[in-house]
């Protein structure tokens, strides 16, 4: 496998293609948006300066990995040559729909599409193509060169070859792959979220302020952050929606979103990408500040 596509330039998009160039795969980085891709380019490039830093990669290979990866505004021209697309647009199940229809139309025949949806049924996804067979989670985790982890999800019709491919190639990357089957939140989100949303509902009842709650969670569990930090990390629109897909998809009430959450997020309080969630992000401190809303 040499030609990788990668859908989507964004927080994940600009990791998934880094990694794939590090290790040596011809990577096409395709975005609706061009702006998107120049400052993906510029985040890798930054990242590799980091890596370098570091002692992970020496100076040489940095303009070698950037080498290894072509920019493109169409899914026509970016999956072409595909062997594998990795796919890590917008989490919205319209979108995903209609760009796994595309890429199914447009990528070679034998061409493996994997998404690497947070929480969208592969098995709907791979209902939009006509190789549901060649369709799987590959789910990597933020951010992409750091994190080992890659959680692989097989749909209903994934084929055990495909699982196979997906996890050999997982092991080249230097990930180290699970593999789950097909439920709402998969596992990574499945046990996340509900703990976020406690976390949440904690500070709604009253029980700890946000300090307490993040620092019970980091020094008693070895957690590198609390949950509420990580909250504002991943995003509490992201947050919401996942736990939304939990509540529908298994119909459980445990995994209804905490009404705090809902008000956070219609009120435009989406955690780091806003500047303030739980915390407020002001660029210039490196200490964590607790929102006003929540300092008593
Ligand atoms: P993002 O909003 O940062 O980036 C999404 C990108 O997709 C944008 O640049 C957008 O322009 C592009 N896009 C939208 N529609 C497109 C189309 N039709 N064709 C090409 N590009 C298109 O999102 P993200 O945080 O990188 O998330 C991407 C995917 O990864 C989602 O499915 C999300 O659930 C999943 N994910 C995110 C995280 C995380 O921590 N952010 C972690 C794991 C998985």
């Amino acid at each position: 496998m040499e030609h990788i596509s990668v859908i989507g330039a964004g927080t994940m998009g600009n990791g998934i293609a880094h990694v794939f160039a590090q290790n040596g795969f011809k990577v096409a980085l395709v975005d609706v948006h061009q702006a998107q891709l120049d400052k993906a380019l510029a985040t890798i490039a930054k990242n590799i300066d980091r890596q370098v830093a570091k002692g992970i990669i020496s100076n040489e290979k940095k303009s070698d990995i950037l080498q290894h990866i072509t920019t493109h505004t169409t899914i026509e021209e970016g999956v072409q040559h595909a062997a594998l697309v990795v796919e890590a647009a917008t989490e919205n199940i319209t979108i995903k729909l209609q760009l796994f229809q595309q890429l199914d139309k447009c990528s070679p025949q034998h061409a493996i599409l994997a998404s690497n949806t947070s929480s969208i049924s592969i098995t709907k996804i791979a209902a939009a193509t006509n190789r549901p067979d060649k369709v799987i989670g590959m789910h990597f985790m933020n951010p992409v060169p750091v994190m080992k982890l890659v959680e692989i999800i097989n749909g209903y019709e994934t084929h055990p070859d495909v699982s196979n491919t997906i996890i050999n190639l997982s092991l080249q990357l230097g990930k180290t792959p699970c593999v789950v089957n097909d439920y709402p939140g998969f596992i990574a989100n499945r046990i996340l979220m509900p703990m976020i949303n406690e976390a949440i509902y904690s500070l709604y009842e009253g029980v700890a302020n946000v300090e307490a709650i993040d620092t019970i969670m980091k020094l008693g569990m070895a957690h590198p952050m609390g949950p509420l930090q990580l909250a504002d990390f991943i995003g509490l629109d992201v947050c919401l929606s996942i736990l939304e897909v939990l509540h529908k998809g298994l119909g459980n009430p445990k995994y209804a979103p905490c009404p705090l959450l809902i008000n956070m997020v219609t009120a435009g309080k989406l955690g780091i990408k806003s500047g303030e969630g739980f915390y407020v992000y002001t660029g210039d401190s490196k200490d964590l500040l607790v929102s006003n809303r929540f300092r008593h």
